[in-house]
């Protein structure tokens, strides 16, 4: 967390010097606004589409670096690791179709969150399932705090070409939009009075899915944002800033049928980020030596909750001192070479996911612990829901060890990436629900309905996962804290460095 907020300033304005743009005063300063559960104005942004600049950033600057080769349709399917250290990794060369053994005694994993797990009550790309976590927990690094999923309050639900999609959900939090149930209530006044709609993502998502769970939903499983309270004028001028002409990711509102200066819409909540995933140090090094990971794949930086507008930056300020460390430690390790036998026995494990004639089907597979994952791994839990779900996760994950893939072609087989994709997100979900199970309390994003009050004496640890034959196993630790405080920053606590 020190590296984090130290280092993040330094990291924007490294990404402004490849291209990115973020708003800025009239003084020539970054624009610093106030975002929910913030006590300061201080995230910047580019119109609320930050992301796309630093996408717009980094791909110039990495057209700059003759030194940088990219493997596009690459799909990271293991490490190899001899004696507890890393000796390369394996990818599946899609559009060939051929698996490909690369030598290397380091590796960044940068694969993103396990928002997946709840599709279609997600917000993220479908192929954020988890890859890197079960990779790098498969190879003998350890998992933390898997049980805290974040979900953003207002992703719509209808129409279905816009199911997940949360950027109209700004108009609650940047047009002053309000929520009701199907009575017409304006029922965030029952869980959040003093601030209503500009409640926490967490605090906004377990009001709404209650409100459906208890039966004031609206008809396609949500409840209504509404903007229409407000004058005409001041919605056009909130369109004309955040969507111009209706037009929004290759849709048009309009014509999706969407109006929202005449109409409420469904939202309800979706899977948006992972605080969960791969326990790593300060310098971003896991249990496995040469295993690192930057991003949202690791754990730790946000706790058991993130506040809006960290998550970017973290992956600038990770990426950074993981790829710097990983760069120093493969110039000491010397030349990797991964053992060939192994490599045989990795990619029998894949290639037999085609050569099979009968054997489960992924497809089913996964929804069906999506569908588990929502109802009892969701945004309200409670431990009858958790007992079951972390039975039937574990005898699907057990299945999926014999899937069979139908499509047998070699090139771009789709089937076979989602197969090996399905195997990891089994264990995500199972090791979600265990973690879940476990803790008998609410904290961040957990929340356990038959055990509503946070228990520091009882809980103030971090769950940690480990594979050991095919088996996940659970353990807790105290958390180990570092207090920042603005004076703090001129003393910093003794573990924390100086990373960039
Ligand atoms: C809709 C939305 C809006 C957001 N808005 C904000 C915001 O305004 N501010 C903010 O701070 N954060 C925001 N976030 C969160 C933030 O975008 C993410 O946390 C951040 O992009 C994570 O970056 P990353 O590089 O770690 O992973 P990602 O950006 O998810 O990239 C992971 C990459 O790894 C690839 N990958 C996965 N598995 C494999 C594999 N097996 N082999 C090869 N490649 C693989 C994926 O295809 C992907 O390209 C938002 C998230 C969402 C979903």
């Amino acid at each position: 967390m020190y590296a984090y907020t130290r280092n993040a300033p330094r990291a924007m304005l490294a990404l402004e010097s490849y291209g990115a743009k973020f708003n800025k005063t009239e003084d020539g300063t970054f624009e610093q606004v106030l975002m929910p559960g913030h006590t300061y104005p201080r995230a910047i942004h580019y119109h609320f589409r930050t992301g796309s600049q630093f996408k717009k950033g980094l791909t110039a600057e990495v057209g700059r670096r003759p030194n940088i080769t990219v493997k596009e349709d690459f799909f990271v399917v293991d490490v190899f690791v001899d004696g507890g250290k890393v000796a390369g990794a394996l990818a599946l060369d899609i559009c060939s179709g051929k698996f490909v053994v690369v030598d290397s005694s380091a590796v960044v994993f940068a694969t993103g969150g396990a928002m997946e797990l709840f599709h279609p009550h997600c917000d993220a790309s479908n192929d954020l399932t988890g890859d890197g976590h079960a990779a790098a927990l498969r190879a003998g690094a350890e998992l933390a705090d898997v049980e805290f999923m974040q979900f953003f309050p207002t992703g719509m639900v209808w129409p279905p070409a816009l199911n997940g999609v949360i950027w109209i959900g700004e108009l609650r939090y940047h047009c002053g939009g309000w929520l009701y149930n199907k009575y017409g209530e304006r029922f965030m006044a029952k869980y959040d009075p003093a601030r209503m709609e500009l409640s926490t993502r967490d605090m906004t998502s377990r009001a709404i899915v209650t409100e459906i769970l208890e039966g004031r939903g609206s008809p396609h499983g949500g409840v209504w944002l509404s903007v229409t309270h407000l004058g005409r004028n001041q919605i056009q001028a909130f369109i004309d800033e955040t969507f111009p002409n209706f037009s929004f990711r290759g849709y048009n509102l309009l014509e999706a049928g969407v109006d929202v200066r005449e109409d409420a819409i469904e939202i309800a909540p979706v899977s948006h980020f992972y605080m969960g995933g791969v326990r790593c140090d300060a310098d971003c090094a896991t249990a496995v030596r040469g295993l690192y990971v930057a991003g949202e794949v690791t754990a730790g930086v946000n706790g058991a909750n993130r506040i809006e507008g960290n998550a970017l930056s973290e992956t600038q300020v990770q990426g950074t001192i993981a790829g710097g460390r990983a760069a120093r430690y493969a110039a000491g390790a010397g030349t990797a070479k991964v053992d060939e036998a192994q490599a045989r026995r990795e990619v029998g494990t894949y290639s037999a996911m085609i050569e099979r004639t009968e054997g489960p089907n992924q497809l089913a597979l996964r929804t069906e612990a999506q569908d588990i994952m929502w109802r009892h791994v969701g945004v309200v839990r409670n431990g009858e829901g958790l007992e079951k779900a972390v039975a039937r996760l574990a005898s699907l994950r057990g299945q999926a060890e014999g899937i069979c893939v139908r499509c047998k072609v070699a090139q771009a087989n789709r089937e076979l990436v989602e197969a090996i994709e399905t195997r990891n997100l089994l264990v995500m979900a199972e090791s979600m629900a265990k973690a879940a199970l476990a803790r008998e309390e609410t904290r961040g994003s957990h929340y356990r309905r038959d055990c509503a009050n946070e228990d520091d004496p009882r809980w103030l640890v971090n769950s940690i996962v480990t594979l050991a034959d095919s088996e996940i196993a659970l353990r807790h630790e105290p958390v180990d804290f570092c207090y920042l405080s603005p004076e703090g920053a001129e003393t910093p606590p003794a573990d924390a460095r100086e990373a960039l």
